[in-house]
């Protein structure tokens, strides 16, 4: 089948940023690329939420996954629905929730609702340090506001730079307030030079790898739905940009995931 033309699973690796509901919206047949992800003895595939009331139905979904966990929160992008009346506290404190988010800004898509944005952000940062909780933070085209608001804002958790953007000199500054950074497929992109120099410089215990698939595809699928199995192309990139071994890596990012996420070892 199409979808598993360029997929091979690797052992140990993780995916820890991807929207399962949103791939099987698209046509992916989630349960058998789980299956694969759980006989390929994958370490982690995190399912990160993105609206106010989605957790309820992701867990109903693929809670019966041990290999799945989640995050809940208001993407930037929906940030107009958040509302303060403890909705999704309630979801996350009665579960088995492992992140706050995705939340962040998005000055790309969304300078028209930039206030919602940054009062959703705001919240959501507060939450993730009430819950004690890590933070999984979208940063589109806003690296200096996202900063400044994790820097008077700081979850002591720590939390998740996803789908890293900025350049390599913005490394040290997330690191230095606790975040980790995380690389999608689009590292493997021709023209991403200046992201592989940033992910040259993250330091070994900070780095991770995620799809956020179903979009951004690494290169040899680009263009295509993306899936927990092509996690494995950007793992080889980032090995390659480090001069690391790819077994090496893998065993690194499952460590950081497990740390991050406070998740038992598998
Ligand atoms: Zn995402």
């Amino acid at each position: 089948m199409d979808h598993f033309a360029h997929a091979y699973y690797l052992p140990g690796s993780v995916d820890s940023h991807c929207h399962l509901s949103i791939m099987e919206q698209k046509g992916l047949p989630v349960d058998l690329i789980l299956q694969d992800c759980v006989a390929a003895q994958m370490s982690h595939v995190v399912d990160v939420g993105i609206s106010i009331d989605d957790l309820p139905n992701r867990r109903a979904r693929f809670g019966t996954y041990p290999i799945v966990r989640f995050t809940a929160g208001v993407h930037p992008m929906n940030a107009a629905t958040w509302d303060d009346h403890g909705l999704l506290e309630k979801h996350v404190t009665t579960g088995d929730v492992v992140a706050i988010g995705e939340t962040g800004l998005d000055w790309y898509r969304g300078r028209d609702t930039a206030d919602a944005q940054v009062r959703a952000f705001e919240a959501q940062l507060h939450l993730a340090r009430r819950l004690d909780l890590p933070v999984v933070i979208h940063n589109r085209d806003a690296t200096d506001d996202v900063y400044h608001m994790v820097r008077n804002i700081t979850p002591p958790a720590g939390g998740v730079m996803h789908c890293y953007s900025a350049s390599a000199q913005w490394v040290a500054r997330f690191v230095d307030l606790g975040f980790s950074i995380s690389f999608a497929g689009n590292v493997t992109y021709k023209n991403a030079a200046e992201l592989r120099d940033a992910a040259r410089v993250v330091p070994s215990d900070r780095i991770l790898s995620e799809t956020d698939a179903p979009y951004l595809s690494p290169i040899p699928a680009r263009g295509k739905p993306n899936h927990p199995g092509y996690v494995s192309h950007t793992i080889r990139v980032l090995a390659e940009v480090r001069g690391a071994s790819v077994d090496a890596l893998i065993e690194q990012i499952a460590a950081n995931t497990r740390a991050l996420f406070r998740l038992p070892p598998v």
